[in-house]
């Protein structure tokens, strides 16, 4: 058997600081299972448990990463296993745990359990050859995916789904304004709104990326430059009436023009601030246009069974699916986040275990 190695946040630093080590994985308790990974894709989490939060503290030391995909290789006592998900069969991970007895856990609305915690979060996480997740946290892997496909699916496409169908209801016909269609959100994003029959917008930093945007199903990109051209540029695309929903990831940077082209009693949801989380804004142009901001943090774990269900009608040609930018060996897992903080890729970036 290959060595087991993980690597861990011993202290918070700079992305690219957690440190590789040996170890022997745990025996599953009841419930829970032990899944090989096979690959593992990064988020903007891992950066940001790398780095810390302020005011958070979390269990360090900390193997991150959210997403991942192997095979079950071993059960706990008494486990059962979730529909089309068979002992040594394929798995995707879902990134939420909960308590599944709250009354928010009752009624699915898991993500806002006062015990939520995500994968690489708040317990040890896929930045390794093996980790345990609760047999609740499987998925099966849709047809014919790799592993890469299937790490690179769940935390972004549960998120925006979550954003645009749940958080704003989002109606064919309407225009979404997407920023940062190059991220690995972004371009779930991108690829939900058309599936859902409305029209995408999308910024992106550098026309190589709005080709990519294009072939994504963006009815129209922008290539990021001076904010009041893009404010411009928007109100043009809409017949001066602004957009539907405004897609937010950004923050700090992009929250006035968010509110400036959003359209009279549209909504401006968000799930993360990745240019900064505090920015003035004219409390008059929220109430004078009537529009609605919504917070969003992960999703319902159910809803990925939707997402799956919607990739199974027709698994060769899906309505939507992981953009990959770049595979990195796990062993690179701390160049890997280097390569996400740059920026520069479009799509998910992947570890694959070898
Ligand atoms: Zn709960």
């Amino acid at each position: 058997m290959a060595e087991a190695f993980r690597f861990r946040i011993l202290a918070h630093g700079p992305a690219g600081s957690p440190v590789r080590e040996a170890f022997t994985p745990a025996e599953p308790r009841p419930g829970w299972v032990r899944v090989a990974l096979k690959a593992m894709a990064l988020n903007r989490l891992d950066l940001w448990t790398t780095e810390g939060l302020p005011g958070l503290r979390l269990p360090l030391p900390l193997t991150p990463g959210c997403d991942g995909a192997g095979v079950i290789e071993a059960l706990g006592e008494g486990t059962t296993l979730p529909p089309g998900v068979e002992p040594g069969g394929s798995v995707m991970l879902a990134p939420g745990f909960s308590c599944g007895v709250c009354p928010a856990c009752l009624r699915g609305d898991d993500m806002l359990c006062p015990g939520y915690g995500i994968l690489g979060h708040v317990r040890d996480g896929t930045a390794a050859t093996h980790v345990l997740v609760p047999a609740a946290n499987l998925l099966p892997i849709p047809g014919n995916w790799s592993f890469e496909q299937a790490a690179a699916f769940p935390l972004v496409f549960l998120t925006a789904w979550e954003m645009l169908v749940h958080k704003c209801a989002l109606r064919p016909g309407e225009t979404v304004l997407v920023w940062g269609g190059g991220s690995g959100v972004g371009s779930a994003a991108i690829q939900l709104v058309k599936a859902l029959g409305a029209t995408a917008i999308a910024v992106v930093g550098s026309e190589a990326k709005a080709m990519r945007c294009w072939e994504l199903g963006a009815e129209h990109v922008i290539v990021r430059g001076e904010l009041k051209a893009l404010a411009t540029r928007v109100r043009e695309l809409t017949g001066k009436r602004g957009v539907d929903v405004v897609f937010e990831h950004t923050g700090a940077a992009t929250w006035a023009t968010s509110l400036s082209v959003c359209a009279r009693g549209g909504r401006i949801v968000t799930c993360g601030a990745t240019t900064g989380p505090e920015t003035p804004f004219d409390l008059r142009a929220l109430f004078a246009k009537q529009i609605q901001i919504r917070g969003s943090y992960m999703g319902r774990r159910e809803h990925l069974w939707t997402l799956l269900s919607l990739i199974l009608k027709n698994p060769t040609n899906p309505p939507f699916r992981p953009v990959i930018d770049q595979i990195f060996d796990l062993s690179e897992y701390p160049e890997a986040q280097r390569h996400l903080e740059a920026g520069s890729g479009f799509g998910k970036v992947v570890c694959r275990m070898s």
